[in-house]
């Protein structure tokens, strides 16, 4: 008898999705003018806390636009993590700016306290408070942190350093729908809510989707109202559509918000299964030598959307490698870390600052099953097939 495959991460789509895309179909609002796509963004804005909320096409799109909002510029240049997923560096260049890669902590997210150091001693703060880069010369605009796989970072730290030194913040939220500050002076506050713009992204794989989407998150009415202007195309005229500047088409339409609204009403029950599954697979790989989960950070509440194992391989005896291996042959799928950014053919001629652990991370992590489907069997099956080795 073959096992059934458990997945990496798949979404869950049970509860009024369907219900709301099929009133889009009969009252044929299916494009982007449909009441779900203000309803979703008012309801994404209550839910982070924010005054404003930009329903968008993906949350590429999102963080592009937050850039343009931000003032970052061709020749600026951009800080942003060494491990993510590469759609915010990308973003980076979209507007001709180019991205300076800083190193992960132990959450795997962007280090403050390196970042610290980069700024003191590689750079120089001029008259009127710009940041240059003393080996490039160009003026840093921005920072872009990500909450890596749920965890937040470590925003006390980065905002402090962001006023210091003159730096707009764009959070990359899009992992950390649900996850929030516990302590500090951001406690209460969800992730996205804290840098000058936050954004979010509804792909398939994240905690919770819209077939494809983003969001982006503001205090700011003049960002809300420019995010609006150019994700439709930059209309000056909607009769004799004139256009004052170049515009995008970044536009959610009312069927993704129809499912963004569904979905929304499930988060806080996703983000539970997923603690609860986290504390299960804890549980379960409890005694095995050399495998181990990154947990959250003391400050903060983690929606861990992925778990992240560490494969020591003098303990453990397989690498992450030959485990994924194991598992994949046993139906059960997972990733590793993507590859360091530094490391991609787009961005290997680009500054990065004192990449270690990013390394130590990229040779150990495997991320394991972490959809809201999975069961506590499925979570015994995987550690069964860990610890037969
Ligand atoms: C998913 C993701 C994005 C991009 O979101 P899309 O909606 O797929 O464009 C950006 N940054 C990070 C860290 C992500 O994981």
């Amino acid at each position: 008898m073959t096992e059934q495959i458990i997945p990496l991460s798949v979404p869950s789509l049970k509860g009024n999705e369907f219900k709301y895309v099929k009133e889009c179909i009969d009252t044929e609002w299916v494009s982007s003018a449909g009441s779900y796509v203000d309803k979703f963004a008012g309801e994404m804005a209550r839910y982070a806390g924010t005054k404003y909320a930009v329903a968008c096409s993906s949350g590429t799109a999102a963080l592009h636009i937050s850039l343009i909002l931000t003032g970052v510029k061709e020749g600026d240049e951009v800080i942003v993590p060494d491990v993510t997923f590469i759609a915010p560096v990308n973003t980076v260049r979209y507007v001709g700016a180019h991205p300076v890669f800083m190193d992960c902590d132990d959450y795997l997210n962007i280090d403050a306290g390196k970042l610290a150091r980069f700024c003191e001693d590689e750079c120089d703060l001029i008259t009127g408070g710009n940041l240059i880069n003393k080996a490039s010369g160009a003026r840093i605009r921005a920072i872009i942190p990500v909450h890596i796989f749920g965890n937040p970072v470590n925003m006390d730290k980065i905002m402090d350093l962001a006023e210091k030194y003159g730096l707009k913040v764009i959070e990359d939220a899009t992992e950390s729908v649900g996850s929030y500050y516990k302590e500090g002076k951001y406690a209460g506050r969800k992730t996205g809510n804290v840098g000058d713009i936050g954004c979010y992204s509804f792909n398939g794989n994240k905690i919770i989707t819209t077939g494809g989407g983003g969001m982006i998150l503001t205090d700011d009415s003049e960002y809300a109202r420019k995010a609006d202007y150019l994700t439709n195309q930059a209309k000056n005229d909607s009769i004799r559509y004139v256009h004052n500047e170049t515009g995008y088409n970044y536009r959610m339409n009312n069927i993704q918000a129809a499912i963004g609204c569904a979905q929304l009403e499930r988060i806080e029950e996703f983000v539970d299964i997923k603690r609860r599954n986290f504390s299960l697979y804890k549980k379960a790989l409890d005694g095995i030598e050399g495998l181990d989960l990154i947990g959250e950070p003391s400050y903060g509440f983690s929606n861990f959307w992925y778990y992240s194992l560490l494969v020591d391989k003098e303990r453990y005896g397989l690498d992450w490698e030959e485990l994924m291996k194991k598992l994949d042959e046993n139906g059960i799928q997972t990733r590793p870390l993507w590859q360091l950014n530094h490391r991609q053919i787009p961005y290997k001629d680009s500054q990065a600052y004192r990449i270690e652990k990013a390394d130590y991370y990229y040779k150990r992590l495997l991320n394991i099953p972490c959809s809201v489907g999975l069961k506590a069997k499925d979570i015994e099956r995987v550690a069964e097939v860990m610890k037969d080795v």
